[in-house]
Formats: C-alpha cells, sequence, structure tokens
C-alpha cells in the first residue's frame, strides 16, 4: 500500500505523531493508500523553513523565480499520463476529464502565473509638481494554502502558483480525501528543482492541520476554497488576527435558458454544466430556469441526453460519468434525493445508486438525476447538494428569471443562454453573482476575476486580483 509523505523543507516526511489516514478508491470502495494526518509539530518545521527561504525566494529576479516555476510546469506536462490516472484513481471522475481539465489546468495554472509575475507592475500618482507617488506590492512573507476534493490539482495550483510567483513561501494542505496528485506534484517539484522549502505540502484533515495552519501567527495570508460551513469556521478561529483572508465557498449555481437561445447547443451545454464531474464541480448549474414556450420540448431533449450519459470505471476511455468522491458524500447526494422527493419533487430521470460489475462493484457510483416540480423555496433548491442531481422549473418574464436565479444565500456563478443581445445584458447586470457565463460555461480566462458574492465567498482569485492578494501594498510619496 502506497504511503504518502508530507512534502517539508525539499523533502518527503513521515509526519511526526506517525498518523495517518485511509484513502480511499471511490470507483471501488477499496482504502488503497494512506495519508498523514499532520499536526501542529510538522507545521513548526514547515513554517520554520519557509520562513528561512522566503527572502532569498523573494530576492530572486523575476525572470529566475518565473524560470523555475515553468519548470514545474513543464515536469507537469511530462508527467501528464501518470497524474491524470491518479487524479481519476483518487477522486473518481473520468480519466479523460482528468487529463484534459484537471492537469492541463495545472500545468496552466503554473504557467500563467509564472509569466503573469513578469508582467505584474504597479501604480504611480502625480500630484501635479508637488510630489510623487509609487506603490509597491512586496510578497507577504509565509502564506497558507488550502484546496478540496473535487478539482484537486486543479485547484491546489490554482492557490500556490499565484503565491510563489509573488515571491511569498507556501505552507499548502490538499483534501484528506484526494492528496495522491499533490504527493505527486511533491516530487515533481524536487525533479524541478524548486528550492527547499518554498512549497511545503502538509497532508491530513482540518482539526490536525487545517486549524493550526490557518491560526499560525506567522502565517499571514490564507487563501481557502471549499464549503460555506468551513469558510464561516475560518473566518471566526481567525478573527482578531487580522489575517489576509480570500474565501472561494459554496454555490447553487442558476441557468437561465430562455426561448430564442440556440436550442440544440443549449441542451448539450446545460447537461456538461450540470453534470461536469459527476456535478461536483462549484460553478455547476444545478437550479435550470427554462422560459415556458420551450420548457417541454427542452425538457425532453434535456432528459434524453442526460440518459447517454455513460456511467463507468473512471479508468475506461469512453466513461463519462464516473464515482462521487467518498461514501459519505455518495450518502449525502442520495439523501438529497430523498428528500427533494419528500418535498412534492418529480424524479424525471436517474435518482438512485448504480451497482457497476467487477472490479467497481463497491464503487460510489449515483445516476445522474433530473428532478422537477419543485419551488425554489424547498431545501433541494436552496442548499448545495454538490452531486449529480439537477432541478428544472419554468418562468415566464426576465424579471421573474432574475428573481429565481437570486432566490438564494449563494453568489457564485451563472449562465444566461439567449440570442437577445440586451436581454443578455440587463439581465447579467442583474444577476447576484461573481461569474455570469452567456451563451458559454466554463468557459475560463486565466486573467479574468473569479469568486463569488453573499454567501458563496470574500475576495477574488485569477490574474492580478490574486497577484494582489498576496502581495502587501505600501505607497510611498515623495514630495519633490
Ligand atoms: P471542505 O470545506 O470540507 O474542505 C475544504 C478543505 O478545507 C479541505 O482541505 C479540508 O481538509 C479543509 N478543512 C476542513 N476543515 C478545516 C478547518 N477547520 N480548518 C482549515 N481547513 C479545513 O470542502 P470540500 O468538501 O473539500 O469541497 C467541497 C466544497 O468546496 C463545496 O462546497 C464546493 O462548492 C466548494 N468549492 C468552491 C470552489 C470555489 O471556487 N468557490 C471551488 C471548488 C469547490
Amino acid at each position: 500500500m502506497q504511503l504518502i509523505k508530507n512534502y517539508i523543507a525539499g523533502e518527503l516526511k513521515e509526519p511526526a505523531k506517525k498518523k495517518y489516514l485511509d484513502n480511499v478508491e471511490p470507483a471501488t470502495g477499496q482504502v488503497y493508500s494512506q495519508i498523514p494526518n499532520s499536526t501542529a509539530e510538522d507545521l513548526e518545521l514547515a513554517v520554520e523553513a519557509a520562513e528561512k527561504v522566503q527572502p532569498s525566494w523573494a530576492g530572486l529576479s523575476l525572470e529566475k523565480r518565473a524560470e523555475i516555476l515553468m519548470k514545474v510546469a513543464d515536469a507537469i506536462d511530462d508527467h501528464s499520463n501518470e497524474l491524470a490516472k491518479a487524479e481519476a484513481i483518487d477522486n473518481g471522475k473520468p480519466f479523460s476529464l482528468a487529463k484534459a481539465v484537471d492537469i492541463y489546468r495545472a500545468s496552466a495554472n503554473i504557467r500563467f502565473f509564472a509569466q503573469a509575475i513578469t508582467q505584474f507592475s504597479s501604480e504611480s500618482h502625480a500630484m501635479g509638481d508637488e510630489a510623487i507617488n509609487y506603490t509597491l506590492r512586496d510578497p507577504v512573507g509565509v502564506v497558507g494554502c488550502i484546496s478540496p476534493w473535487n478539482l484537486p490539482l486543479y485547484l491546489f495550483t490554482w492557490k500556490i502558483a499565484p503565491a510563489l510567483a509573488a515571491g511569498n513561501a507556501v505552507i499548502a494542505k490538499p483534501s484528506e480525501v484526494t492528496p495522491m496528485t499533490a504527493f505527486l506534484l511533491s516530487k515533481i517539484c524536487i525533479e524541478a528543482g524548486l528550492p527547499a522549502g518554498v512549497l511545503n505540502i502538509l497532508h491530513g484533515d482540518g482539526p490536525s492541520i487545517g486549524d493550526p495552519l490557518t491560526t499560525h501567527p506567522k502565517i499571514k495570508a490564507i487563501s481557502f476554497t471549499g464549503g460555506t460551513s468551513t469558510g464561516a469556521h475560518i473566518s471566526k478561529v481567525t478573527a482578531g488576527m487580522f489575517k489576509k483572508l480570500s474565501l472561494e465557498l459554496g454555490g447553487k449555481n442558476p441557468t437561465l435558458v430562455f426561448a430564442d437561445c440556440d436550442f440544440e447547443d443549449t441542451v448539450s451545454n446545460v447537461v456538461r454544466a450540470a453534470f461536469s464531474n459527476q456535478g461536483q464541480i462549484c460553478l455547476c448549474g444545478s437550479r435550470i430556469y427554462i422560459e415556458r414556450p420551450i420548457y417541454e420540448k427542452f425538457k425532453q431533449a434535456f432528459i434524453q441526453k442526460v440518459q447517454a450519459l455513460k456511467v463507468g470505471d473512471p479508468l475506461q476511455e469512453d466513461t463519462q460519468h464516473g464515482a462521487l468522491v467518498s461514501k459519505p458524500h455518495m450518502e449525502k447526494v442520495l439523501s438529497y434525493i430523498e428528500l427533494a422527493q419528500e418535498e412534492g419533487g418529480n424524479i424525471l430521470t436517474g435518482g438512485k445508486q448504480v451497482t457497476l460489475e467487477g472490479r467497481c462493484e463497491k464503487g460510489y457510483f449515483v445516476e445522474p438525476t433530473v428532478i422537477e416540480g419543485l419551488d425554489n423555496d424547498c431545501r433541494t433548491n436552496q442548499e448545495e447538494i454538490f452531486g449529480p442531481v439537477c432541478t428544472i422549473m419554468p418562468f415566464d418574464t426576465d424579471e421573474e428569471a432574475v428573481t429565481l436565479a437570486n432566490g438564494t444565500q449563494y453568489g457564485l456563478a451563472s449562465s444566461i443562454w439567449t440570442n437577445d443581445l440586451k436581454r443578455a445584458h440587463r439581465v447579467a447586470k442583474q444577476i447576484e453573482a461573481g461569474i455570469v457565463w452567456v451563451n458559454c460555461w466554463l468557459l475560463r480566462d486565466l486573467r479574468t476575476p473569479f469568486g463569488g458574492v453573499k454567501n458563496s465567498g470574500v475576495g477574488r482569485e485569477g490574474g492580478l486580483e490574486a497577484l494582489r492578494f498576496f502581495t502587501e501594498t505600501k505607497n510611498v510619496c515623495i514630495k519633490y
């Protein structure tokens, strides 16, 4: 059985207390590796290493820092098959998705911020003939990055890349549910020559290592992606410590389909938006509102496409719908399907656990599920299920669509499907969300601000927003 290790001061290390957690392959239900459940003692070693090396890392020329990060990105590409397979095994997502999306984006994230830092300029403000102000943006120092299980290496690198590029030393914690690709990345960093201590990776769960990490006095900024309740907990335990916090939290994203959309293209993309990664993407559109004149036609075409999704072993090339990430998560999703029925919902397709034959007979598979007949205020439509479950509802006017879309505590992402340009602009402006896609979904430009409003988060990632988060701003005013 493979033993995952921490990455501290450039070396792979066992945890000080020798405590381990089981790591399960969700497609088979079998424990296949063990991961350190790290503690404050491991954190101390990591902070010491990070503090020691950070000034020299920040002191490298931008070109040199970028060059080293580029080597890490290249090494990820060199190992892309191995990483994609590891991600599919660890998370349950189809190998094809892991290869095309997760691992592709992991190296793209690092490459993007390695380049971005060489273009990161700051402002100056002239005060006539009297004085000039200029802005310095220095690295924060030692920063913490905490990521979730749904896009393991993709989101892990999305955080560490800007932090490292900006000259910080990083203590990062991947999800204990999907630790494998972050572990493989530690080996890749050693191979690529990342200076020891610049990146430290500690494995383990929230109580054992998450809490010590977020409350450590020497860690001055925390970039967190995960659930809204964990985000609230981190806000509470760090209150009064004056840390920079970036919180990317849950979503319950609306998809607005207008009668004048490009019908076939919209149906295909709304299926993708609802069920990619088994619906376990924070940006997935799980509440689908359809303008009444096309409701029935859309419903039939949508169901047909959902039923055609191939559920199967994540390692098979033709699988489109893999396993859910864990048994507790599968049980949570199934309990929401039950709740939806208690709330009066009608299951149009799906609704059940799938038992596959062979290697995956004990895996955590759930059918892609579509539900109708629920009102907007029920729990099924208000709470984040984070699985292959969506609801469909009709609407009559633009105003009603916007009210329904905005009627939850969340505000992460949304998509609008229409050929009416004025309506697209008007509705996009009215939607309470950090991200609005029009006639597309998950079309990403890494320079754009990324994040949510309301209970979906605080702060923005992406492009300059991320580089600003990972730097401290200082104004220098010089009198002529
Ligand atoms: P989670 O909140 O349970 O865990 C996220 C990370 O936080 C994990 O690494 C976990 O170990 C860690 N953690 C748990 N308790 C902690 C504590 N007390 N202190 C510090 N760290 C702690 O979330 P999850 O179940 O892994 O991920 C799913 C959630 O993430 C969903 O709500 C989803 O919407 C959200 N998400 C949001 C975005 C976004 O960009 N907004 C992206 C992906 C996922």
